[in-house]
C-alpha cells in the first residue's frame, strides 16, 4: 500500500519558523518536492536556476501555482486529539473533568465497539482536520483495537500523518464496567498486538505509527503502568498520556502514590524523550525540570485548559527553558478542531496569565509578569514544537523535511498592509478552513477547495 508521491514545484511566498523567536519569509519561492514527498530544493527569485526551473515545471505539468493573496505555511501538528470524542465537540463543557468523563465521554467512547459507527465518525474527523490544515495528528483511540485500526485506515485514506494510541484503562476503581479493559494482561496484549499490526500493515507507508497510551494515571493500575513502560522501551515507540491536567487529577496521583504525575510516569519508564504529555497546567517547578531533563514534551491544549485545566500553562517559561512544547486541540475537552483557533487561544490565555483576572487585587499582584507569548511563538509550537515532540522531519519549509504544507488565502489582502509581518499575524488570527485552499502531506494533495 505504499504511496507514490510525484515530483512537484510549488510556486509561492512562504512563512516558516526557524526558532521560537523568528519567522522566516520568502517571496515567490519555488519549493521542489521529490518522489519521496520531501522538500529537495527551495529556489529564490534571485537564484540563477529560478527561471529555468519554473519553465521546466510548467512544461512537465509539475507546477502548483499560488495566487498573489495566497501563502504557503507548514501544515500544523495537532499534538493531542481524542478521535472518538469528535461527535461531542462543544458539549457538556460546564461539567468538572471527572463528571464530564463519567457522564458524557466514557459512554460515547464505549460506542466504538460498533465498527460501522467508528468508520463514520473517524472518516468525518480526519477529513475535518485535514481541511483545517492539520497534516499530522497524535491521536488517542479507544480500548477497541479494531476501531483503532479503522482510525488508521481512515488517516491513510485521507492522507494524513497520524500517530495512534490503543488506549489502556484497566483500573476498576476509576473506570466504568462497560468501558474498561477486561484485565491488565489483556490491555497489555492488545497494546503489543496493535503495535505489531500497525507496523505490518503500514510498513510501506510513512504516515501511520502506533503509540503506547495509558489514558492517565487514575485509569491505570500500577501493573499496567509498569507493563506499558516496558512495552514502550522494547518496541521503541512514542508514549502519550495526560499529566497534571487539573486540581482533581494532579491531586489524585499525590493521594495514591504520594508523588506527582510526572514522578509516577517517570518511575514507570513513561516519561522520556519519546513522551508527549497533555496539559501540564498544574506542573510544579520541579516537574518542569524533570520534563526538561527527560526531554519529554508537553501538548499545550489552551481551549480545553480554559474549561478543565484549573490554571494557565506558562508556555513562555517553558519555551525559555527549552522544554519541548507543542499545541493540541484536545478534541473534545477543546471544542474546536482548528489549530488556528487554538493558536489564538494560546495567545489570549498567555495575556490573561500575564495581566491576571481578579480586578479586586492590585495590578501588581494580579498576574504573572512576562507570561505573554507572541504569534511567532504560538506558530512555532504548532509546527516545530509538535514535530520535535514526535521526532518527525516536518513542521518547517526546509530542504530535507517532509512536504507537509498548507496554502492559505489572505482575505484582507486587497484592503490592508501586505508587509510580511502584518500578513503573518493576520493569517494567524483570520484563517479558517474556508480560506485554506490546498493541503499537502508528503507532497501529495490531500485537500483543495
Ligand atoms: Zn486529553
Amino acid at each position: 500500500m505504499g504511496l507514490i508521491y510525484s515530483k512537484k514545484i510549488i510556486k509561492g511566498s512562504f512563512f516558516t519558523s526557524r526558532t521560537d523567536k523568528e519567522v522566516y519569509f520568502v517571496k515567490d519561492a519555488l519549493i521542489e518536492t521529490d518522489d519521496n514527498g520531501e522538500i529537495t530544493k527551495i529556489i529564490n527569485p534571485a537564484d540563477q536556476d529560478y527561471q529555468r526551473t519554473l519553465e521546466d515545471a510548467k512544461e512537465n505539468k509539475q507546477l502548483v501555482e499560488t495566487r498573489d493573496d495566497e501563502y504557503v505555511l507548514p501544515g500544523f501538528i495537532d499534538l493531542h486529539v481524542h478521535a472518538p470524542q469528535w461527535p461531542q465537540a462543544g458539549l457538556a463543557l460546564d461539567q468538572p473533568l471527572n463528571e464530564w468523563l463519567e457522564q458524557y465521554t466514557f459512554p460515547l467512547e464505549a460506542k466504538y465497539q460498533d465498527l460501522e459507527f467508528a468508520r463514520k465518525s473517524y472518516r468525518h474527523l480526519t477529513r475535518n482536520l485535514v481541511k483545517n490544515g492539520t497534516t499530522t495528528a497524535l491521536y488517542f483511540g479507544t480500548i477497541h483495537e479494531d476501531a483503532n485500526l479503522i482510525l488508521a485506515e481512515e488517516c491513510q485514506h485521507v492522507g494524513q500523518r497520524a500517530f495512534i494510541g490503543q488506549v489502556v484503562m484497566d483500573n476498576p476503581e476509576q473506570t466504568p464496567k462497560y468501558y474498561r479493559d477486561s484485565s491488565t494482561k489483556e490491555a497489555l496484549n492488545k497494546t503489543i498486538d496493535f503495535i505489531k499490526q500497525i507496523r505490518t500493515l503500514y510498513q510501506d507507508s510513512d504516515l501511520i505509527q502506533p503509540v503506547v497510551t495509558p489514558r492517565f494515571v487514575p485509569n491505570c493500575t500500577d501493573e499496567a503502568l509498569e507493563g506499558l513502560g516496558q512495552i514502550a522501551k522494547k518496541f521503541d515507540v512514542l508514549v502519550q498520556s495526560h499529566c497534571s491536567e487539573s486540581d482533581w487529577e494532579h491531586g489524585y496521583a499525590i493521594e495514591r502514590f504520594g508523588k506527582t504525575d510526572t514522578e509516577v510516569l517517570k518511575q514507570y519508564g513513561l516519561l522520556n524523550e519519546k513522551s508527549v504529555m497533555a496539559h501540564g497546567t498544574l506542573l510544579t517547578e520541579a516537574n518542569m525540570d524533570t520534563f526538561k531533563d527527560e526531554k519529554a514534551a508537553i501538548a499545550h491544549c489552551p481551549i480545553s485548559n480554559a474549561y478543565f485545566g484549573n490554571a494557565v500553562l506558562p508556555t513562555r517559561k517553558l519555551l525559555e527553558r527549552k522544554i519541548k512544547v507543542g499545541i493540541g486541540t484536545d478534541i473534545s475537552g477543546g471544542f474546536s478542531s482548528s489549530m488556528y483557533r487554538n493558536i489564538q487561544q494560546a495567545l489570549i490565555s498567555s495575556r490573561m496569565l500575564e495581566d491576571g483576572v481578579d480586578a479586586q487585587k492590585p495590578a501588581a499582584e494580579r498576574g504573572v509578569a512576562g507570561a505573554r507569548i507572541s504569534a511567532k511563538q504560538a506558530f512555532y509550537m504548532a509546527t516545530i514544537g509538535g514535530a520535535e515532540a514526535l521526532h518527525i522531519r516536518a513542521g518547517q519549509i526546509k530542504v530535507g523535511f517532509k512536504a507537509d504544507l498548507q496554502i492559505v488565502r489572505d482575505e484582507l489582502s486587497a484592503i490592508s498592509s501586505n508587509a510580511s509581518q502584518d500578513v503573518f499575524e493576520r493569517l494567524m488570527y483570520q484563517t479558517n478552513a474556508d480560506n485554506i485552499s490546498k493541503v499537502f502531506v508528503s507532497g501529495k494533495l490531500v485537500d483543495h477547495k
